[in-house]
């Protein structure tokens, strides 16, 4: 079992490799972005509480978070874990750990994707994605085979996020770098951070993350 993280800027490619993985190697991926869009959708108190928060580009509370992921770890089986999209923050890296540790679990390796801003850019207007299957594509860089339907299950229904506009987007980068770039330095000084070039081909970036995984401690 070899627990990871990914760990980047919006649009640095993270949920686009943790679905390889997942086909892969049957991990399983653990993203708060889709457990938040989920809440949305689900229209309770504490989906709306978090709906206005996304749609602005800031960082939903730490409490909702490890919240959601506490009990998502709560009924953990053997396989591995992604976490996408968490960490965001030095408190939600702490309560991490804390979690694994009490299931005898620790983090493998924790794998940054590094991306500069232009190319994010450009990512984050190009996406669009699967509500129904969650995969993703890119307008230029990887389009569906068949315009408007989902290469993996045929869905007709492709969506754009209503926060991958280009003001959502200045606001999340600030917070990135503000609030969850310092867990770089975090996971470097606890001798778990790994970097791959986000920049590479699809395909490249899922050969440099294999590699890591291979050579990792457990994997
Ligand atoms: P991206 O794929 O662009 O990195 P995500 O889907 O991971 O974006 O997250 C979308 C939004 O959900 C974030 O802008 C933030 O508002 C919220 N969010 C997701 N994960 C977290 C987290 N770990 N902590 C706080 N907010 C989060
Ligand atoms: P994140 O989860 O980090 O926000 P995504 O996996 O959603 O990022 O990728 C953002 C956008 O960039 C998507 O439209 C995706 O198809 C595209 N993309 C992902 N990885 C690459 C890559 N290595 N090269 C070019 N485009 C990519
Ligand atoms: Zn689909």
């Amino acid at each position: 079992m070899t627990d990871i993280i990914l760990l980047g800027p919006p649009g640095a490619g993270k949920g686009t490799q943790a679905r390889r993985l997942v086909e892969d190697r049957g991990m399983v991926q653990l993203s708060t972005g889709d457990m938040l869009r989920e809440a949305r959708k689900s229209g309770t108190e504490m989906g709306r509480k978090v709906a206005a928060v996304m749609d602005s580009g800031g960082l939903v509370t730490d409490e909702i978070v490890i919240g959601l992921i506490e009990e998502k770890l709560r009924g953990a089986t053997g396989a591995g874990f992604i976490f996408d999209g968490f960490p965001r923050t030095l408190a939600q890296a702490d309560a991490l750990g804390a979690l694994l540790g009490r299931l005898g679990r620790r983090l493998d390796a924790v794998i940054e994707m590094r991306v500069d801003d232009a190319a994010l850019v450009a990512r984050i207007s190009g996406r669009y994605s699967c509500p129904d299957c969650g995969a993703v594509y890119h307008d230029e860089t990887r389009p569906t085979r068949v315009a408007g339907k989902c290469d993996d299950c045929g869905s007709e229904n492709l969506v754009r996020r209503a926060d991958d506009n280009a003001e959502s987007l200045k606001t999340r980068l600030m917070e990135y770098y503000k609030k969850t770039a310092p867990l770089i330095g975090y996971y470097y000084h606890a001798g778990d951070l790994f970097s791959v070039d986000g920049l590479a081909a699809i395909d490249e970036v899922a050969g440099a993350i294999a590699n890591i995984l291979d050579q990792s401690r457990v994997a």
